[in-house]
């Protein structure tokens, strides 16, 4: 893509400049942690240096500073993602904390013994742990939706599942393991044609493609800062304004209030409910500099350029004996999963780091999915904006020389 910036776009992330055992840095790890623009950066230390108090309390005025920067970032996330209010953006740790809030709060409220909830074979263990938790709670159901052989939801055994027992389906948008891309849209109609919300994990879709939220009419949507360039410790729960409403608080203390006394406490409106304690400020600043960052990029630019690198990649990596890609739906994200005969993921990971490139090697904290696929383990390439091709030839090299060497 020869219009996409991509020397400007390195030029932003300053910890791409850094070697790593004397060699350049190749970071390839992007689905576990994103790395950060300066932008990201000089935000959190501007807010430190100049604007930083807590927030929604004082009448000061670093803490009105603050509380708009803060309140600013709300703004910006919902229209990042197209939400229709501010109201239904609230701000968590990230895409593992949305979902045990949607459990603990929509689910434990609204859900009851027999009910079931369905998710998928793909699922990374933040959408799978949490249901198990609620099942044992409360009497809950757990459905697994299966997968094929090339990593892609079997539609038509997901939508059987669904029945008059279902009470909530909980997908991820993209999986972090195989880089497929669920078909949202069409999940979400089929649930809603039986009257069943939908929640989405977004945790890995967020940074490769724009996300609509009212376009896929998605009761829930979760995401993490730190996947999207922005810092570790925010992430972002949108619900509807109406399912929101109807749930209870999940935590309970400071800011999430409208009056309390030892008889009786009222709770404050919407997003604030859901907001206890004094949220990551300065963090959650720097995610709304991240979002900027990515739009004036634009999704749509970085989603064709990404296209262009794992296709780009896949080719290569199809071209290499005893390498194995696992996870080959035909839509899908920037991953490229593999394994290598006769050399463990983990061998993989610390001889590719010996030449300064960064994968995941492990379970990818989707163990069903290795499962699946009768494996312990994969290494993981996942790519970001600022990844390029000469990156990927230096991969395929690496992994070429650890074949010749160990395979
Ligand atoms: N869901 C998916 C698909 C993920 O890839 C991840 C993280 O890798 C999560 C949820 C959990 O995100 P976090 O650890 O940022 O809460």
């Amino acid at each position: 893509m020869s219009t996409f910036p991509i020397e400007q776009i390195r030029a932003d992330f300053p910890i791409l400049g850094e070697k790593i055992r004397n060699k350049p840095l190749v970071y390839l790890d992007n689905a576990a942690s994103c790395q950060k623009p300066q932008a990201v950066i000089d935000s959190i230390v501007r807010t430190y240096s100049h604007e930083y108090a807590n927030i929604h309390r004082g009448v000061h005025t670093l803490s009105v500073k603050a509380t708009d920067q803060f309140e600013g970032a709300r703004e910006k996330v919902r229209a990042f993602i197209n939400a229709a209010s501010v109201k239904e953006i609230v701000f968590v740790r990230g895409a593992t904390e949305a979902i045990n809030l949607v459990a603990q709060s929509y689910g434990a409220s609204q859900l009851k013994a027999g009910d079931e909830i369905v998710i998928s074979a793909m699922e990374h263990h933040a959408n799978i742990v949490p249901w198990q938790m609620l099942c044992q709670q409360i009497g809950t159901v757990l459905k697994v939706a299966p997968i094929n052989q090339q990593g892609e939801l079997i539609f038509d055994a997901f939508e059987q599942l669904l029945s008059e027992k279902t009470k909530l389906v909980a997908i991820a948008h993209m999986s972090n393991a195989l880089g497929s891309i669920n078909p949202v849209e069409r999940i979400v109609a089929a649930a809603h044609a039986k009257n069943i919300p939908v929640l989405l994990d977004g945790a890995q879709a967020i940074p490769h493609m724009p996300v609509d939220v009212r376009a896929l009419d998605c009761d829930f949507y979760v995401f993490s800062g730190h996947k999207l360039y922005g810092p570790s410790g925010t992430g972002v729960l949108y619900g509807k304004q109406v399912l929101l409403e109807a749930m209870p608080p999940y935590q309970g203390g400071g800011d999430m209030i409208r009056q309390v006394t030892f008889e009786k406490t009222t709770y404050a409106g919407l997003p604030h409910k859901f907001e206890a304690g004094t949220p990551a400020i300065a963090e959650i600043i720097g995610l709304g500099a991240a979002i900027d960052y990515v739009s004036a990029v634009g999704m749509a630019n970085i989603a064709a350029y990404e296209a262009e690198l794992l296709t780009y990649a896949t080719e290569q990596a199809r071209q290499i004996q005893g390498l194995n890609i696992i996870g080959q739906a035909e839509h899908k994200g920037g991953i490229l999963s593999f394994t290598l005969d006769h050399i463990h993921p983990h061998d993989i990971g610390t001889m590719l780091d010996s030449l300064g490139i960064a994968v995941r090697a492990g379970h990818h904290c989707a163990m069903p999915v290795m499962d699946f696929y009768g494996v312990p383990a994969t290494a993981r390439a996942s790519f970001a904006m600022y990844n390029t091709r000469q990156e990927i030839d230096v991969l395929m090299q690496g992994i070429k020389s650890l074949i010749e060497v160990f395979g």
